[in-house]
């Protein structure tokens, strides 16, 4: 099932100024919100899925992301980011600030209060991929220092918003005037309050404790790619949400291979006889040995082409080539036998180069054994 294109869900075009998308996710947000359709599944799911796509959208480096990868940029990485799961409520709630100058901090709309849990922190770390494990996908385990809940510490409920999270004030807002709610100041919106501090905890309850957090880097991910791994970041004082741990990607260098895009390039060394006579040669490729053949009379500056043994694409379409390029080797210390040798070819008309059309071909049939 093809999920819909962010663009879509807002009904705006690809071509959008950041104006125009704020425009209209307040419109969608305002007509799909939960407290004017209640028990409406389906406005329900558009709320969310507004709320999604906006989340990426009005985020630059979210969008730039979104514009080349599609659904993929955010897909992968063991919470699945906004791909799997969607948004939760909370994480929509807070995104109103932005929108709506803070006018519906939380239950805005009148009825049902609904309390704003506050969200530890964020997490960065960079992971450093050999070309093999992107072209595969791996899952790394990585000790992360993150912030939790030290045990011990105990919570009450705050005595200024009485657990609310909220304090209530009348607004006039551009939908007009009503009974809105901002944050509380004293909990930061969680509605608790540090009743005993463990001995070994700083100021929120937290302390800081080694983890290991599992990643799954899904095939053909990009240098500079960010995954996210929900929960994984800081805890919140109280009863708050975890961060997020959010992982860069960062690509090795390969000895013998260069990406581009999704294909690589092998630069191939053959002798000059193997040239002449004809040879089959064994390289290594980022999903395990190959053998191809050389045609006899092959020229230097020959491409052959090996389908599908390149990266696998992040959107799932298909695989990039592994692109072999062909360098007939020169010898360059002879003896003087050697010399004579050449000297004789050298007096030969027969050698002398003679290109015909179907040697000048860029890219040439290969011949791959295994496939
Ligand atoms: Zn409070």
């Amino acid at each position: 099932m093809a999920k819909q294109d962010y663009y879509e869900t807002l009904g705006i075009s690809k071509g959008a100024s950041a104006q125009e998308i704020k425009k209209a996710y307040r419109k969608m947000a305002v007509k799909y919100h939960p407290d004017k359709n209640p028990d409406d599944k389906e406005a329900e799911e558009k709320f969310k899925a507004a709320a999604e796509a906006y989340e990426v959208l009005s985020d630059e480096n979210k969008k730039a992301r979104y514009d080349q990868y599609g659904h993929a940029a955010f897909e992968g990485g063991a919470g699945g980011g906004f791909g799997g799961g969607g948004m939760n409520m909370d994480d929509i709630f807070s995104q109103f600030g932005d929108i709506f100058g803070g006018a519906f901090g939380g239950g805005g709309f009148g009825g049902g209060a609904r309390q704003r849990r506050a969200k530890g922190s964020n997490l960065r770390i960079r992971i450093s991929l050999t070309l093999e494990e992107i072209a595969n996908g791996v899952e790394k385990k990585i000790k992360v220092k993150r912030k939790v809940q030290a045990p011990g510490t105990t919570y009450k409920t705050c005595t200024t918003c009485n657990g609310s999270g909220q304090v209530t004030r009348v607004t006039n807002t551009i939908l007009g005037r009503m009974q809105t709610a901002a944050p509380c100041n004293v909990c930061g919106g969680s509605g608790q309050q540090i009743d005993k501090k463990a001995p070994d905890a700083d100021a929120q309850g937290l302390k800081v404790t080694e983890e290991t957090v599992s990643v799954k880097i899904p095939a053909g991910v990009v240098d500079g790619m960010q995954l996210k791994v929900s929960g994984k970041g800081n805890d919140a004082p109280g009863n708050g949400i975890p961060g997020d741990l959010l992982v860069a990607i960062q690509e090795e260098d390969h000895p013998n291979l260069k990406r581009e895009g999704d294909n690589l390039h092998f630069d191939l060394y053959i002798s000059f006889s193997d040239a002449v006579l004809g040879t089959s040669k064994e390289i290594d490729t980022v999903s395990g040995k190959v053998r191809i053949k050389l045609d006899a009379g092959i020229q230097s500056g020959k491409i052959l082409r090996l389908r599908g043994k390149g990266i696998p694409s992040i959107n799932g379409y298909g695989k990039g080539d592994l692109l072999v390029h062909v360098n007939v080797w020169t010898p360059q210390e002879l003896s003087k036998e050697q010399k004579e040798f050449f000297k004789t070819m050298q007096d030969d008309d027969h050698f002398a180069p003679d290109p015909k059309d179907h040697d000048k071909s860029f890219f040439d049939k290969v011949k791959d054994m295994f496939s």
